[in-house]
């Protein structure tokens, strides 16, 4: 009989933690409002950026520790240079189940039956608007019709789209039913997410007036035959249904931080900072534990350490933390 000795990583308050979210890049060919200023960010140098190899590297020594679900994120993934052949590497990765990508859609269709061969079965599209001129007004760049283009692609070649969807006070709250409408006819989860305080200029947010019980009621005024459904283990969406609809629909309340109790990720930004929560500045750079040399266990017992001291929840992680831009985080 073979035994499987499944490596399991757990923090310092018992959650599991199997999932990493990596951010290839923090430069991006959209500007949305809500993650990055009009004239985009003071961009990491190469040397700044983690490398492919650096990031195989760590991947390996994660996934070899537990981690089994990698999505690649940014900034824009597709903007980094070479970024296929770093997903090839990566789908060889043993233990590794899950592999799969955020993009903004805008370089994304010529990609998907390559990411397919690779074993992408799902992408994170994301989509705050159906109407072209609200798209410029909040990306400030007209680009719907190739992101419209990537998510009939990407359906074409059965992937599994979840449409993500920032809720903006007073920029696209009238998009959230067309949105919705939406999972009438397609077989894709459309998920509107609360706005988060990082738009690249400190923290300046208070609380977004249109949290996830708005949003909700919003769409249960439209829609009054809405069914709950059983959420997926380490969901941060709450999940719906409406009758006689092909898709379904999640609220992200990222904001309000309702999901921290089975939180199972952590993060890595481009320059190669551990985030063992997307509220905390970076606990521990493992790019420069890697250029000093460091061994494989040296470097896992850092990792192992690190995600030892998470912070509880959110709030807990962003006392003395100031706000990035999301593009630096990855999401
Ligand atoms: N560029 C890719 C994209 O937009 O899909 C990947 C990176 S982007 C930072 C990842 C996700 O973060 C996107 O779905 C985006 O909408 C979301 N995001 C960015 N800034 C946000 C904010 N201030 N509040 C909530 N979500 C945000
Ligand atoms: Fe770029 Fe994504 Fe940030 Fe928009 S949300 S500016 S697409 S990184």
């Amino acid at each position: 009989m073979r035994v499987n000795f499944l490596q399991v990583l757990r923090d310092n308050h018992g959650r599991v933690i199997n999932y990493l979210r990596l951010a290839v890049t923090d430069r991006c060919n959209l500007r949305c409002f809500y993650c990055m200023p009009e004239h985009g960010l003071d961009w990491l140098s190469r040397t700044d950026l983690l490398s492919y190899e650096e990031m195989l590297r760590i991947c390996t020594l994660l996934v070899k520790n537990g981690i089994s679900k990698i999505r690649i994120t940014g900034g824009e993934p597709f903007v980094r240079k070479d970024i296929m052949s770093f997903i090839a590497a990566l789908s060889t990765l043993n233990g590794l189940h899950e592999l799969t990508i955020t993009t903004n859609g805008v370089l994304t269709a010529p990609f998907i039956p390559e990411l397919k061969k690779y074993g992408l079965r799902s992408v994170n599209l994301s989509l705050d608007t159906l109407d072209r001129n609200k798209f410029l007004a909040i990306t400030r760049r007209d680009e719907l019709p190739a992101v419209l283009n990537t998510l009939e692609q990407l359906l074409h070649h059965g992937i599994e789209v979840k449409l993500n969807a920032v809720v903006m006070d007073g920029k696209n709250t009238d998009d959230i039913i067309p949105l919705v409408q939406l999972t009438k006819d397609l077989p894709l989860s459309v998920r509107f997410i609360e706005e988060m305080p990082f738009n690249g200029s400190g923290n300046t947010m208070t609380a977004p007036q249109w949290n996830h019980i708005k949003i909700l009621e919003t769409i249960t005024n439209q829609h009054p035959g809405i069914s709950k459904l059983a959420d997926p283990p380490y969901s941060t969406a709450y999940n719906y249904h409406i009758p006689g609809h092909k898709g379904t629909i999640g609220i992200i309340a990222a904001y309000s931080r309702s999901f921290c109790g089975t939180c199972n990720r952590i993060r890595i930004t481009p320059q190669g900072m551990l985030k063992t929560c997307l509220y905390d500045n970076g606990v521990l750079s493992i790019r420069d534990l890697v250029r000093a040399g460091n061994t494989d266990e040296q470097i896992t017992t850092q990792l192992t350490n690190a995600i030892n001291h998470r912070a509880k929840n959110g709030f807990e992680a962003e006392q003395n933390s100031v706000h990035e831009s999301m593009a630096a985080i990855g999401g």
